[in-house]
């Protein structure tokens, strides 16, 4: 019954040095987001206690009844959002769903294809030191050196090539919208499951502002914590119930033992709270945010620095940065940035002319700061912070103190005085 305070005062400084952090600088990884009291409140309760091998109903634990309730209604509610007949949420990340969905769609040895790491694809999708590049035989479009878009003819091209049994159809780092007819015209073509990974842009396609893979996809895969705003994890949806059996066996036990209840019961809180309007406007915020992000860095005082953006513009929550002209490069921009309040992440460009650890790019992401609150006016002046600290010599302190305006504008977690005590 002690606090955590007095039972290990080293974590409980570690915790409350980290919500200063998050409450005074500007969140802008692209991959990240705050999630909502409530959902902290699932996450950090005394679910975690309890063990839960198997699905609702179908349990190897007794005492299993109430957190039956907690994931049949977070199944209710994703399948809802997602308008998917099909869904488990047990995965316990995105990585762990991923290895689910190929264990179910292919067997070891098999032919994979999705887009090259180095062109913003997810290392889960293919990558030679990861499983899915071990286990299976991993092939990969790129975007076109021109458009840096993914062009459909490509991956026809390569589908045709390479006859592969999955088709993969997402990304973690890419700034528009993907063509999923198109993706299932192609995996009709040559035979293969298509599976989409719509992690990164889950919230755009919950509230419809991205179309959905759903409707196209054999199987979809997602993480909840990125545009989505739920806890980190992974889950799985389908349209129909044809994978059902496979999936859930590749969950568990093919990847995992005991689920863990108190992430799927704040799963369940966040699901509730994408099906609500004020999600919706959150996410429109979010997408206008980095369309006023992409527009800022391509002004002409900041070409002339430079400073540009893949593909010219944004359709999703991210906007990709491009230095390579810039004498600036990715860890460059993401040192400046951090150094006024910003928190991002450098990122290779497609055909990267700059080594892996100083590439040539900077994934900046809205989806956090629209969370706390931020609309065109704030975002605006983050878009004018960020171009200015990137091009030639920024008055870093004055940055700084128009980020923490920003900041002590929208206090994050109000009420909360410290971790876990509001
Ligand atoms: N899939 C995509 C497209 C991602 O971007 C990510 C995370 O970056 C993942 C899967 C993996 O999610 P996790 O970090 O929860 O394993």
């Amino acid at each position: 019954t002690d606090p955590l305070s007095s039972v290990d005062p080293e974590i409980a400084a570690a915790l409350e040095s980290e919500l200063g952090r998050q409450r005074g600088t500007l969140e802008m990884i692209a991959s990240e987001n705050f999630v909502a009291r409530a959902v902290l409140e699932s996450q950090g309760s005394v679910l975690t206690n309890k063990y839960a091998e198997g699905y609702p109903g179908r349990r190897y634990y007794g005492g299993c009844e109430f957190v039956d309730i907690a994931e049949n209604l977070a199944l209710e509610r994703v399948k809802s959002l997602f308008g998917a007949e099909y869904a488990n949420v047990q995965p316990h990340s995105g990585a762990t769903a991923n290895a689910a969905v190929l264990a179910a769609i292919a067997t070891p040895g098999d032919t994979i294809l999705g887009l090259e790491l180095a062109h913003g694809g997810h290392l889960t999708h293919g990558m030679k030191l990861n499983f899915s590049g071990k286990l299976y035989n991993a092939t990969a479009y790129g975007v076109d050196p021109e458009t840096f878009r993914v062009d459909m003819d490509v991956v026809r091209e390569k589908a045709l090539e390479h006859r592969p049994t999955v088709l993969i159809a997402g990304w973690s780092a890419y700034s528009r919208q993907l063509d999923f007819a198109a993706f299932r015209a192609i995996a009709d073509e040559v035979g293969a499951k298509l599976w989409v990974d719509m992690a990164h842009f889950a919230g755009l396609v919950a509230t419809g502002l991205h179309p959905s893979p759903v409707p196209y996809a054999d199987v979809v895969s997602s993480t909840a914590h990125k545009t989505l705003a739920g806890p980190r994890s992974g889950f799985i949806v389908a349209r129909d119930m044809a994978l059902a059996k496979k999936l859930n066996s590749a969950v568990f036990p093919g990847q995992q033992g005991g689920p863990l209840m108190h992430v799927i019961a704040a799963k369940a809180t966040a699901f509730k709270l994408a099906a609500e309007p004020e999600f919706k406007d959150r996410q429109e915020r979010t997408v206008r945010g980095a369309q006023i992000l992409a527009e800022r860095l391509t002004a002409p005082d900041a070409t002339a620095a430079g400073i540009d953006v893949l593909t010219g513009g944004t359709d999703v929550h991210l906007v990709l940065v491009d230095l390579r002209t810039s004498a600036i490069h990715g860890q460059d921009a993401e040192d400046i940035l951090h150094s006024v309040g910003i928190t991002v992440n450098r990122n290779a460009v497609p055909f990267d002319p700059r080594p892996a650890m100083t590439p040539s790019g900077v994934r900046i992401g809205t989806a956090a700061l629209a969370t706390r609150g931020f609309g065109d006016e704030e975002f605006a002046e983050v878009a004018d912070i960020i171009a200015i600290a990137l091009m030639p010599n920024p008055d870093v302190a004055a940055l700084r103190a128009r980020v923490l305006a920003l900041t002590d504008g929208y206090p994050l977690y109000p009420g909360l005085t410290s971790p876990g005590t509001w």
